[in-house]
């Protein structure tokens, strides 16, 4: 493989994930910088008319405007592709526009979505508001419940929209079982990833078609750009996702995409660290809380299911207190080391109110029934040492009377 440019895809294919995270489709300039170069550029120029020609024509490769390509996203997409073991992928401005292109692009009038009830604010109101004002049919269910799924198919069912573990209700899907579903019936599952990533789960190993990420989340890690990406074959993405993408332009910037490089190169060590804090801070607290949905503790009711498709719990937790809405925000209010934020992913451990901030968009009824109660709250454990983190969230349920 030459060293300076270019990336061989026989051999980065090969590579274990921690290598490809630090070097999958690095792109070396004529400078050899190591770490990937920023290209702030929106337009590109040639040497003749001719080149400029071929290359809209397809007959020559090369860029020709960053909404078509850029070298610095180019190679953020050719790293997550590489990490996911997806055949392609291509980056979106935020993990919103990644899902609203993941579905948009495939879905047309007349089409019928099924989609898990328990999801992210913005994903559940795609579902439920903004598909059907374009004709496009949608079920809700239990995603839990594998016979749901398969009883809400219709002749129309095109595709299967979810996530696992889902924000907040930490529901967890069976990937493999409603990923057969979804095969015998011929229908697309887009997997909406972002509590994982790849070092934690890889929905594709057991079937999925095509996964999405919010990467503002654990992928970035520092909680400083807002990021998504779509991955799948590359037949998916060239001819179905690319003719909507290049022509409705939820691009990346190149500057967002760097940093996200820059975010990917530690992304095994901070899952790694962040899934034992998460364990250790969820271990303290478990007998303190009225209820306590963590895919690490084996008080989760699908605990065995969570060990069996994921390689770690992963940073996020949700956490029932039996005073509701009232006893949730004083613990907010009494934490002294973690944030109030509706962020997770981040290195920071950072504890939010679903009901009155990531779901409070989704109607009061979509939240009941999904789980989403009053008293939840939902954190993030970051990179902070779990001594101090456990000290404050003790404090803060000594606070509110727990
Ligand atoms: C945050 C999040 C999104 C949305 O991503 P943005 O980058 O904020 O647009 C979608 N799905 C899940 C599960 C998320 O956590």
């Amino acid at each position: 493989m030459k060293k300076t440019t270019g990336f061989d895809r026989s051999k980065t294919r090969q590579w274990q994930p921690a290598t490809q995270a630090v070097r999958g489709g690095t792109w070396r300039s004529e400078h050899g910088e190591t770490s990937e170069a920023l290209f702030l550029t929106s337009g590109y120029t040639y040497d003749s008319a001719e080149i400029v020609a071929a290359r809209f024509a397809g007959d020559e490769q090369g860029m020709t405007y960053s909404r078509l390509q850029n070298p610095t996203v180019a190679m953020l997409e050719e790293r997550i592709a590489l990490l996911e073991g997806a055949e392609a992928c291509r980056v979106q401005a935020t993990g919103m526009s990644a899902m609203t292109t993941a579905l948009l692009c495939q879905l047309s009038v007349g089409d019928h979505l099924v989609a898990a009830k328990a999801a992210f604010g913005s994903c559940r109101w795609l579902v439920d508001n903004l598909l059907p004002r374009f004709g496009i049919e949608t079920t809700v269910v239990d995603g839990r419940d594998l016979k749901a799924w398969e009883e809400a198919i219709r002749p129309n069912t095109k595709v299967f929209f979810f996530e696992t573990p889902a924000n907040p209700t930490m529901d967890i899907v069976d990937l493999r079982g409603l990923c057969d579903i979804a095969k015998a019936h011929g229908i697309t599952t887009v997997v909406d990833n972002a509590f994982c990533t790849s070092v934690i789960q890889k929905p594709m190993d057991f079937g999925a078609d095509i996964v999405a990420y919010s990467a503002t989340k654990l992928m970035e890690g520092q909680g400083r750009v807002l990021a998504g990406a779509v991955c799948g074959s590359e037949a998916f993405i060239n001819d179905v996702l690319m003719p909507f993408q290049r022509n409705t332009g939820p691009n990346l910037s190149p500057f967002n995409a760097w940093v996200v490089h820059k975010g990917l190169e530690t992304l095994e060590l901070r899952a790694r660290r962040q899934s034992e804090n998460s364990l250790a801070v969820g271990r303290a607290i478990e007998h303190r809380v009225s209820r306590i949905l963590h895919p690490g503790l084996e008080s989760h009711p699908q605990f065995e299911l969570a060990q069996s498709q994921m390689a770690m719990c992963g940073p996020i937790f949700s956490f029932i207190l039996d005073g509701g809405r009232e006893q949730a925000m004083a613990f907010l209010n009494a934490l002294e080391l973690v944030d109030i934020s509706n962020n997770i992913g981040d290195a920071r451990s950072l504890c939010c109110h679903p009901a009155s901030t990531t779901h409070f968009s989704v109607s009061a009824e979509a939240r009941a029934d999904m789980g989403v109660v009053e008293g939840m709250l939902r954190i993030n454990i970051g990179l902070e040492d779990p001594i101090d983190l456990i000290a404050d969230m003790e404090q803060a349920l000594t606070q509110v009377g727990l």
